[in-house]
């Protein structure tokens, strides 16, 4: 069966906050996609309208050419009928059921014999072998986290929803985490859809990317995509674009365009089809920072500038500088110790025109 998933509706709250949903997968390009966007912006909201744990007041949501939301047909789907798996943000678990009690919860109407042959499952599927008996409170995070999983799965959903399945995780069981929801949700073979405010966590679980903000869908496509080709500023900075600085076309060169930035920087750009007023996106991670003049390097754009701020950012170096326009740098530690970057510290940028980004 087809699991295209049209979502074309509005959710509005008392208080005049309306969340709008538009977008759609067709069934071939479907597997994870994250719902990904700022706090606040409507992202649960919209993953429990899926659920049918919220009523749209206007619009559809079709799910494998079956309506479960029509407000013009006044039709709504129950949770139950939609057979979708929720993981909320917190997990809701029972504290007073066991993990098995909690994972066998969802699954009245089957034989008890059934009922302990698929919990036996999913808990050997999901490497939780011997913690049936145990309560919430006597698991690991990454354990509680892998037991919510196991209640949205073991009613063999055909969707599966998770709201930010990570964020209630210390950061490194968050990290070693990622890679195995990815391959869980790869293994189930059922369409899931990841609301997550971290790009980080989007990258790693989902191929498909759905960006919204205050309220609205502002671009949806390929992670790849949408990362390295946002739509619009908002867009480039929601994904995290640190350089997003206005810029006018003033000419071409080589079979690349130039873009005039700040008062007085030209900048080599790929050249396809450009208006004249541009916003110029740079990700921290492709701009190279070398001590002094620049030495041997292919990158088109160097760019001479001072070193404004330098922070801390897990392993790497976010590097403020003023090049005429504001632009920011990702190095590694060895390189900022290396290079002696302090606010002060005279730098060149390199980066290669490819990897100007321009809207
Ligand atoms: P996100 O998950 O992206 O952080 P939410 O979907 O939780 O965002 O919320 C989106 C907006 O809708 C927020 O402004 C929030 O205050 C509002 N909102 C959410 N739920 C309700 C509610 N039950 N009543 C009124 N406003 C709500
Ligand atoms: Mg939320």
């Amino acid at each position: 069966m087809s699991s295209a998933l049209v979502a074309r509706f509005e959710k509005r709250f008392a208080g005049g906050t309306v969340v709008r949903a538009d977008w759609e997968r067709p069934a071939d390009q479907f597997s994870v996609t994250a719902l990904f966007g700022p706090s606040g912006c409507g992202k649960t909201t919209v993953l429990r309208c899926l659920a049918g744990l919220e009523k749209p007041e206007i619009g559809t949501l079709v799910f494998g050419g079956e309506t479960w939301s029509d407000a013009d047909r006044r039709i709504f789907l129950s949770p139950q009928r939609r057979g979708v798996g929720f993981l909320f943000q917190d997990y809701a678990l029972f504290p007073h059921l066991t993990v098995a009690g909690n994972i066998a919860y969802g699954l009245s109407g089957l034989s008890r014999t059934e009922r302990f042959r698929r919990v036996a499952d999913i808990l050997d599927v999901l490497h939780l072998n011997g913690l049936g008996d145990r309560y919430p409170g006597q698991v690991s995070g990454g354990e509680r986290q892998r037991v919510a999983l196991a209640r949205a799965l073991v009613c063999r959903p055909r969707l599966l929803l998770l709201d930010e399945p990570l964020s209630a995780l210390d950061a490194p069981t968050r990290e070693r985490l990622r890679p195995e929801l990815r391959r869980v949700l790869a293994g189930f073979g059922v369409p899931a859809i990841v609301v997550t405010h971290d790009r980080t966590e989007a990258a790693a679980l989902a191929d498909h990317l759905v960006v919204m903000d205050r309220g609205k869908v502002c671009q949806d496509g390929p992670v790849a995509d949408v990362f390295a080709r946002p739509a619009d500023a908002a867009v480039a900075r929601i994904v995290g674009t640190d350089t997003v600085v206005p810029g006018r076309v003033v000419g071409a060169d080589s079979g690349l365009a130039v873009v005039a930035v700040g008062p007085a920087r030209l900048l080599a750009v790929p050249p396809d089809s450009l208006t004249n007023d541009v916003f110029v996106c740079i990700r921290a991670e492709e701009v190279v920072l070398v001590g002094g003049e620049a030495g041997a390097s292919s990158a088109r754009n160097r760019l001479p500038g001072t070193v404004a701020a330098v922070a801390a950012e897990g392993p790497l170096v976010r590097v403020s500088l003023d090049c005429g326009f504001p632009l920011v740098a990702l190095v590694t530690r060895p390189s900022c110790a290396e290079l002696g970057l302090v606010p002060g510290t005279v730098v060149t940028a390199l980066v290669k025109a490819p990897a100007v980004h321009i809207i």
